[in-house]
Formats: C-alpha cells, structure tokens, sequence
C-alpha cells in the first residue's frame, strides 16, 4: 500500500493556479495533494477576487440600469431600494457554492485536500500544520502556487475599517458616504464602481497621468469621461502619502506635483497593486531564487532553481490574472508528464469590468511603437453597431492592431458593452495567428456587438462598409 503521506505532486495553495494545476495533474495518473491554509478552497479569485467582485458589479449594474437606462427603453420606474444585506448575501452564497465546486471537483478528481499552512523542511518535504497538528508530506514534485497579497502604503496602514484593501471593500455592511479610491487600475475602478452605484461619492486618486495605464490610452481615457459621467471623480498624477483617521473620518494628505493637499472620507481603498505571495513558505531556506520584486524566478518549464519544485500564478512574473495562472497550472503539470503544456503570453486577454467594461489582448499603439513595430489600425464605434444602439450602449468602439507587411493580428483593444465576452474572439483569432482579413472575411451573425469586431478588422484594410 502506497505511504499515505507520499505524493507525486504536492501542490501548496489552491487558487485558480493551484486547484486547475492539481485536478489537471490528476487526469495525468499523478497521486496529488493540494495543500491550503484558508478554510475553504478557490484562494483570492474565489472567495476575495474575481467572483466576489464581479457578484456586486453584476448587481449593482442592475441598479444602475433600473435607475438610468430604461427611460430610453421607454420604461418608467418608480422608487427602487437598495437591500446592501441581500445583495451581499447573494454574493457570499456565489461564492460558497463555487468553493464548495472545487471540494467537489477534487473528490472527483481524487485530489486529497490538506487543510494547512505548507512549509518547506527540504525540497521534497513539507510540514503542514492546521493549529493542533503537523502533518509531513512528501512529494516527487512540489508546485507553489500561494498567489499575492494587496499591496500596503506607507503611511496608510490598513486598519480593516477606514483604511482597507480590496477584501473589505466587497464587505461594507453600509453604503459609505464618502470612499477615496487610491489606484486607477482594474480593482480600484471596480470596486469604486460598485460603491459609486450603490450612492457613495467616488473619488479616485492615481499616481499616474491617466487611468487604467498600459492599456489603450485613448479608449482610457473615453472611459475616464464615462465614469466622471457616472459621477465618479478622478485626480491624476496625485500620490498618497499618510492618513489620520479621527472621529470616524480619514484624513488622506495627497501630493501632486509639488504640491500637498488633504482630503476627507469616511473610508480609503487602496488598491495600489498586489506582490507576490511567499510568507512563511521556506522556500528561501531550501533555495528557490526570487527576484527583486519578490516573485519566484521560473525557467520555461516553471522549475524554480531548486530542481523538483516548481512555481506558477500570481507567486511568479507575469500579469496578475486568474486566467493566467490557470494556464501555467495546467503547461507546468503536463511538462512534468512529458507533454507538450504551454502558455502563448502574447495572447493573455485582459479585462476591466466597469461599464462600458474595458477589455484588451495583446499589443496596444504604445507598445507596438516602442519595439519598432510597424502597425495598421482599424477600429469601429459602437454607435455605428445596430445591436449596440439597440441596447442603448453606444460608448466605446473596437480597434485592432495588425502588423504592416502580414496583416497578422497583433492587438485588440476593446471599450464597450459585454467587451470581456467580446474579447474572447480576438484572443482565439491571436492563438491561431488570424491576419485582420481573416476576422473581415469569418461570417459574424446580424445583428450583434461581435460585427464591431468584423468591422474593425475591414477598417485595417480601409474598407468598412457601415461608417
Ligand atoms: C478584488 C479582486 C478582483 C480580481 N478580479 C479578477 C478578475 O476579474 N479576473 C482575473 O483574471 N483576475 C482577477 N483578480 C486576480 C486574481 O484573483 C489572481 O490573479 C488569482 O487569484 C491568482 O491565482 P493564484 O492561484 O496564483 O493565487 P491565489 O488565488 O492568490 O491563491 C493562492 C492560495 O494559496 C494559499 N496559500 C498561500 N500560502 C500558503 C501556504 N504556505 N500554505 C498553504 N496555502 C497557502 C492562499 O491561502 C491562497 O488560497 C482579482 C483580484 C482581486 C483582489
């Protein structure tokens, strides 16, 4: 009988990295455990990220909506009333029957789960400890998958009430009056989204001169006008550099440019970025390299430099996403099995979930021009899209980004109505290395967003037919 506490594979955390590396590892014939420390399984996209959060964007869009959309419709609302404790029960209880799919999925999967905290005592060994116990597991190989930690301000330290980070922002048992929002990035405007709907006053201060950086600046800063049209207020090139908190209201002092200002609120959501997560893991100890940001160094075949123990997700370089993480799970665990994983990072989508929702693939103008790429660009407004003035949604546009001598697909960028979902079109047509008169000539259904796309791409070749 096999020593119950001898793996092939250990892997230690189960976010999207960890829980989709195990199950995968598993299909593979691979005996696998999957250690974590928290209570329940899914880590920070599930239980404090990506479902949560998208929970109250989903529902706070609808309020939105009631309140400002349908008189075009032709709809007449009375009062409507918000329930916070329901909308954030519905909330609590999406992601509860998500983690409790991954339980289900490792029973299926026969992924022994080990609740714990993991740490390294040798490259093939790892205490875990749950409080009362250590358990000392074994494995041929070891997969860290521990993910990242919010990012903390100097100056700002979180207090867990008035100044906060992305988790207790999805908790707030009452709407706050006023909520500064530190960082212009994906989190920041989310969350500052769902809170500007649901009646605070919205205040976003970023350190850079536009929102959202690396992404389209243009389309950026269309959707900067948006939300300023939501009632949200942006200060740019403005930084953080303390709080006081007192009598229940903070007191933020910003600088810019030279000069320094105060601001008040009721509570402060920084959201500054996240760093890689390693605490307590006794990876140093046994040798696994890190670089200066903390992250652990990975070769192609996600093998740190202790050989047998490997690393993917938030935990390594790369964009911070679920989806990323998921994919590195998945090439790490078939290149231990002999086949062929692999991740195309060129073709890695990214979305911003506001309204319009924000969604990109690939290269933007920007980055194109800094490595010399000679580009054609089409694009098409959604004003010009039949389904789009049906819906009523007619911000934003497509642009795509084709190279100059192939016309193969280089970027998409995306600011508009259900841009994630329209965004996954783009990112099929980069992995299989679609040219923008590949997408102009596939035959996309009338009347829906997805023509936008189409058109955009004959706009490379400049010949649209509906602008
Ligand atoms: C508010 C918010 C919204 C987001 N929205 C999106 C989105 O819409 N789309 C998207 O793609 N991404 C989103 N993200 C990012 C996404 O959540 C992360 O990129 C993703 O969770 C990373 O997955 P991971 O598996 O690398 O790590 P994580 O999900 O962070 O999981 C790591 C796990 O390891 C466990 N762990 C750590 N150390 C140990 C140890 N020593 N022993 C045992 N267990 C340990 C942790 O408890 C955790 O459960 C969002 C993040 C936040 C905060």
């Amino acid at each position: 009988m096999a020593n119950q506490d001898s793996f092939d594979l250990i892997v230690i955390g189960s976010g999207p990295g960890g829980y989709i590396a195990a199950i995968r590892a598993a299909q593979l014939g691979m005996r696998v455990a999957c250690v974590e420390r928290a209570a329940t399984l899914g880590g920070t996209c599930v239980n404090v990220g990506c479902i949560p959060s998208k929970a109250l964007l989903d529902s706070s869009e609808r309020l939105h909506a009631v309140r400002n959309g349908l008189g075009a419709h032709g709809i007449k609302v009375g009062s409507v009333e918000v329930d916070l404790a329901a909308m954030l029960a519905r909330k609590d209880k999406i992601v509860k029957t998500s983690t409790q799919g991954i339980a289900g999925l490792f029973k299926k999967n026969k992924v022994e789960r080990i609740i714990g905290t993991a740490r390294f005592t040798a490259a093939d060994t790892v205490a875990v400890s749950n409080g009362s116990d250590t358990r000392r597991l074994t494995g041929r190989r070891v997969l860290i998958a521990t993910g990242s930690a919010p990012v903390e301000l100097p100056g700002l330290p979180f207090d867990g009430q008035h100044i906060v980070c992305s988790t207790e922002a999805l908790s707030f048992k009452e709407v706050p009056q006023r909520l500064l929002v530190i960082g212009g990035g994906a989190i920041g405007l989310e969350l500052g989204s769902v809170w500007n709907r649901l009646g605070s006053s919205v205040v976003v201060v970023e350190f850079m001169d536009r929102i959202v950086p690396g992404m389209d600046r243009k389309m950026g800063q269309q959707l900067q006008r948006a939300l300023q049209k939501q009632g949200m207020t942006f200060q740019l090139q403005t930084g953080a550099s303390g709080a006081v908190v007192e009598s229940g209201t903070v007191r933020v002092t910003l600088e810019s440019q030279g000069t320094t200002s105060e601001a008040e609120c009721d509570v402060v959501l920084v959201a500054v970025g996240r760093r890689a997560f390693a605490d307590g893991l006794g990876a140093r100890e046994i040798g696994v390299a890190f670089d200066d940001h903390g992250r652990i160094k990975i070769d192609d075949h996600y093998t740190t430099s202790v050989p047998g123990v490997y690393a993917i997700g938030d935990v390594v370089a790369g964009p911070m996403l679920a989806h990323k993480a998921e994919e590195e799970g998945v090439a790490a665990v078939e290149l231990m099995a002999g086949q062929a994983g692999h991740v195309n990072y060129d073709a890695v989508p990214n979305v911003v979930y506001t309204w319009p929702e924000f969604a990109s693939v690939g290269m933007t103008e920007e980055q194109a021009q800094s490595q010399e790429v000679q580009f054609n660009v089409g694009s098409f407004p959604f004003i010009a899209n039949g389904r789009a003035r049906c819906m009523n949604e007619t911000d934003g546009g497509v642009k795509i980004l084709a190279d100059a001598k192939t016309d193969r697909v280089l970027g998409v960028h995306i600011l508009g109505p259900n841009a994630s979902d329209l965004i996954a079109e783009a990112a099929l047509a980069m992995e299989f290395g679609a040219s923008a008169e590949d997408i102009a000539r596939s035959v996309h259904a009338h009347p829906t967003l997805p023509e936008a796309m189409k058109e955009a791409a004959l706009a490379v070749g400049q010949r649209t037919l509906n602008i």
